[in-house]
């Protein structure tokens, strides 16, 4: 059951209503914004079905073929092959783009494992749990995921404030909910449907809530308006911001304006105790796909600056070997955590195998939190030539070319147009609007920092260091008992902290 590049785009031409620039799309396949993303998507699926790839991005079950990527993981060689999935589809379409299902599918195994809980909360939709998992595998549909509300006012209840500041039920038919709010989910313009669950944390005593809802929803659905920040693919040149035009990765306010959603697609309704288990576990997969992105967006930095460090004959410098050597150690941590977290990987509790969750989420505070500084020290290895270089168009131009050509030819093996491709890629990568907007998705996209760091309390072992002190300060039994009960009552209320 996998698609074809075809079958995804005819299936994102469903009548779905999508603004972008104060304009109303009228095919979002061929919107200039969206095209260069919408085809780089196709042509993954295409990759499924043509050698050499077919055998390592599928696998068949009785008869039938099916994404591996998306492919509930089981065992460690599961973890091994998502991870070349992803180094292979990089390759293949040389460069790196975060939103293509694989990463948010994860979610999904993350309800796989909780459907007991979530069945002894409420029986009722425990079918459909079932059947969306199974959905998501047979269908290869392009999944996201919906869980940032505008929010509105913190201080206050929503119940104080306009109600639709985040998504909930203001209905019940016989055929499903009505929902009324908003989401900000990257990628929904283009494609199929969306794990949509509540973001907010603090749920007080309250046992049920009509904010405490989660479901799948069907992007097409009427009543979804989505509302797209600018693009930058058109924008400029491609030849000056070559990953803007063709890696941008369109966000979009989805806006339910009382949407219907059918009960076949409710997974949890009401129960706030579901809504906080959900949040909990949600990214004990997917945060795996999310840092191995910052590991491939390290080494385009990495190749950029060395690349401009031989160009310019600045690595024979100390100094500058050193600022390579720490972009190193910062890749070098993120693989670690990574391979470790496979290597060490444990048992879920639905009998999927988990990343070592402790070491995946460490890792995620590594690597998001340090990349805005390797991000910093390759545009100082890549020089103020990346921002003041005059534009392609001067280089093709009769009068100004040959200055163009003189001052950027570096030596017989650097002409001046590859000069000006490395420093173009440089300035897109490090400098431009697209780079800014990678650094902030990798801050924010997957929580903001104080959750990932909540995930890390949550999840590391302190019985470890505990069980050392007392045995090395000759502490009493009592004093550690003591000390692991209060780690369970200090950790409860956070579980819901998990926000993306
Ligand atoms: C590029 C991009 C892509 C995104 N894609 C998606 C997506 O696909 N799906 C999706 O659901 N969401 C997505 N998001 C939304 C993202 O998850 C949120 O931006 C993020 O959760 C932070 O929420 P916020 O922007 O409302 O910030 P706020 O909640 O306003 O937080 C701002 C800051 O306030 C501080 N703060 C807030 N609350 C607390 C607290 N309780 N404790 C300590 N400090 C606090 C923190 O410093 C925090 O960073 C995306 C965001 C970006 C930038």
């Amino acid at each position: 059951m996998i698609r074809t590049g075809d079958e995804y785009i005819e299936s994102i031409r469903d009548g779905r209503e999508v603004h972008i620039n104060g304009e109303k799309v009228k095919d979002v396949p061929t919107h200039p914004m969206f095209k260069p993303i919408v085809d780089i998507r196709a042509r993954i699926y295409d990759m499924q079905s043509e050698s050499p790839f077919e055998s390592l991005l599928t696998y068949e079950e009785n008869g039938e073929k099916y994404a591996t990527s998306l492919k509930p993981p089981k065992t460690q060689n599961d973890w091994w092959q998502k991870r070349k999935i992803t180094n292979t589809v990089f390759a293949e379409i040389g460069g790196v783009v975060t939103r293509i299902g694989d990463e948010t599918v994860g979610e999904m195994w993350s309800l796989f494992d909780g459907q007991d809980i979530l069945n002894q909360v409420d029986p009722q939709f425990s079918e459909n749990i079932k059947r969306h998992i199974d959905l998501v595998t047979c269908n290869d549909p392009f999944h996201v995921s919906a869980n940032t509300d505008p929010k509105g006012d913190r201080s206050k209840h929503p119940k104080d404030q306009d109600p639709d500041m985040l998504l909930h039920v203001i209905k019940e038919t016989d055929t499903g909910l009505i929902v009324r709010g908003a989401k900000f989910e990257t990628a929904a313009a283009y494609a199929n449907q969306a794990f949509t669950k509540p973001t907010i944390a603090n749920w007080g005593n309250e046992a049920y809530s009509d904010y405490a809802v989660g479901f799948i929803c069907d992007l097409a659905s009427p009543g979804i308006k989505m509302i797209c920040r600018t693009g930058f693919a058109g924008e400029s040149p491609a030849e000056d911001y070559p990953l803007g035009n063709k890696f941008d990765e369109v966000d979009s306010l989805v806006i339910f304006d009382n949407v219907l959603v059918p009960w076949e697609n409710v997974l949890f309704y009401r129960h706030t105790k579901a809504a906080m288990f959900i949040r909990a576990t949600l990214h004990r997969y997917s945060a795996f796909a999310f840092v191995q992105r910052n590991l491939a967006f390290t080494d385009l930095m990495i190749g950029a600056a060395l690349f401009n460090a031989r160009q310019t004959g600045l690595d024979k410098q100390p100094a500058v070997q050193e600022k390579l050597a720490h972009m190193a150690v910062y890749r070098e941590g993120i693989n670690a955590h990574l391979t470790a977290a496979i290597a060490l990987a444990e048992p879920s509790p639905g009998g999927l195998l988990m990343p070592n969750q402790s070491l995946l989420y460490t890792g995620r505070v590594h690597a998001c939190s340090n990349y805005h500084q390797i991000m910093h020290i390759a545009r100082e290895l890549c020089g103020g030539q990346i921002c003041i270089t005059p534009d392609h168009a001067c280089f093709q131009d009769e009068e100004s070319g040959p200055w163009m050509d003189k001052f950027y030819t570096i030596n017989e093996s650097w002409c001046a147009e590859d000069r000006r491709k490395l420093l173009a890629f440089a300035r897109d990568l490090l400098n431009s609007d697209y780079a800014g907007h990678r650094l902030t998705f990798q801050l924010f996209a997957q929580s903001p920092p104080f959750a990932h760091l909540g995930a890390v309390y949550r999840n590391f072992g302190w019985d470890g260091p505990l069980d050392l002190v007392k045995n090395a300060a000759e502490l009493s039994d009592q004093v550690v008992q003591d000390s692991k009960l209060r780690k369970w009552l200090d950790c409860e209320p956070d579980l819901s902290e998990e926000d993306e």
